[in-house]
């Protein structure tokens, strides 16, 4: 497989990074044997973060056991909260990996301009004192929106830049790659089969292979599908103009208003799976309708007396990088619903 650079620290890894955001969805046994099989075969780039729930305490169960032969990355959201809570987390990242140094940790889900002011008032110094001990090498940073990623490039102060870019989102090839080419800050891609939505996931894999966009990090939920995934990078096929025309075809129908199913919006002060509304929403609405539509109606009548409960405070529309209006969702759903019982 392909090695590519990680910017101007000169570190060398596969170009299929893990990406551990689904790691809670598997046992401990199968996330075992997952992360096992990844390193046997020769992926050395691990990305995960504090509020992928117990996904780091699963990597750690055998990074740490390892010789240092790997890349480790993660990252906290808790600079929204404070200082304090921004450096307790990083502890507990530390603690949960089981490690006694991260090789790359930064701040996660930095959207807006005055989420970047927080970074820069405080956590970033303490970032910088981490790494004058030693407890980290590289600082780096995450975000949505590719306006506030490139200021942050510009304030040199990051070693690696990690945003979403797929078929769907191709915004960063505006200005953000290039940016961060020219700086020297890595590029680390998430959401490369834009959360899951994307039914050809071989050709939103190959789709990369046109561009120089880093470290691509699927997020790995089974042995199978990272042997797959590991299978289409050994091959590195390039994609052909009919097949990239097909791919286009099939993410026409999604447009951009769709949800990649991060859970940043979650909870939901009334327990309503957010996700799913957007899943059955999708499914009902904007996709065309096939069979798996009567079992998707099946489940939204069983979310119903959930959905009733939606008092539309907002609070996930404020939390949703993407700026989904969830309440709207839920209130078509509802009147779909509705209607079918009547
Ligand atoms: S608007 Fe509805 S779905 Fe969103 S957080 Fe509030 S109650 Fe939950
Ligand atoms: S509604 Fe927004 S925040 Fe919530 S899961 Fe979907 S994309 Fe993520």
């Amino acid at each position: 497989m392909k090695n590519v650079t990680l910017g101007n620290t000169g570190i060398q890894v596969r170009e299929l990074g893990f990406g551990a955001m689904y790691l809670p969805r598997a046992s401990v046994e199968e996330s075992d044997n997952m992360i096992v099989r990844a390193l046997d075969l020769g992926i050395n780039y691990f990305d995960t973060a504090s509020a992928y729930s117990d996904s780091e305490e699963k990597l750690g169960r055998i990074l740490s056991k390892r010789d240092r032969d790997f890349i480790i990355t993660s990252r906290s959201i808790s600079y929204k909260m404070g200082l304090d809570a921004f450096k307790k987390d990083f502890d507990q990242s530390l603690c949960r990996l089981g490690l006694d140094m991260i090789d790359f940790y930064g701040f996660h889900a930095v959207n807006q301009p005055d989420e970047l002011k927080k970074v820069m008032e405080g956590p970033l110094d303490f970032l910088k004192e981490l790494k004058e001990k030693g407890k980290i090498k590289h600082i780096s940073i995450t975000g949505h929106n590719v306006v506030t990623m490139i200021d942050a490039l510009k304030t040199g102060e990051f070693e690696m830049c990690m945003f979403p870019f797929n078929v769907i989102e191709r915004e960063p090839l505006d200005g953000l790659v290039e940016t961060a080419a020219v700086l020297g800050v890595a590029t680390s891609i998430m959401k490369p089969m834009a959360g899951g939505v994307i039914d050809s996931k071989a050709l939103a894999l190959r789709f990369f292979f046109n561009y120089k966009a880093g470290v691509i990090t699927p997020g790995m939920s089974s042995i199978q599908e990272l042997e797959q995934n590991f299978d289409i990078f050994e091959k590195r096929e390039l994609l052909s103009a009919r097949e990239l025309k097909s791919l286009e075809d099939e993410v026409a129908v999604l447009g951009k208003e769709f949800c990649r199913r991060c859970s940043y919006c979650m909870p939901c002060p009334n327990g309503i799976m957010i996700p799913f509304v957007h899943m059955i929403h999708m499914k009902c609405f904007e996709k065309e309708m096939d069979d798996s539509v009567s079992y998707t109606l099946k489940l939204g009548q069983q979310m119903k007396p959930a959905l009733e409960k939606c008092d539309e405070c907002g609070k996930c529309f404020e939390k949703c990088p993407y700026n989904l209006s969830t309440p709207k969702r839920v209130k078509e759903l509802l009147e779909l619903l509705n209607s079918m019982a009547s």
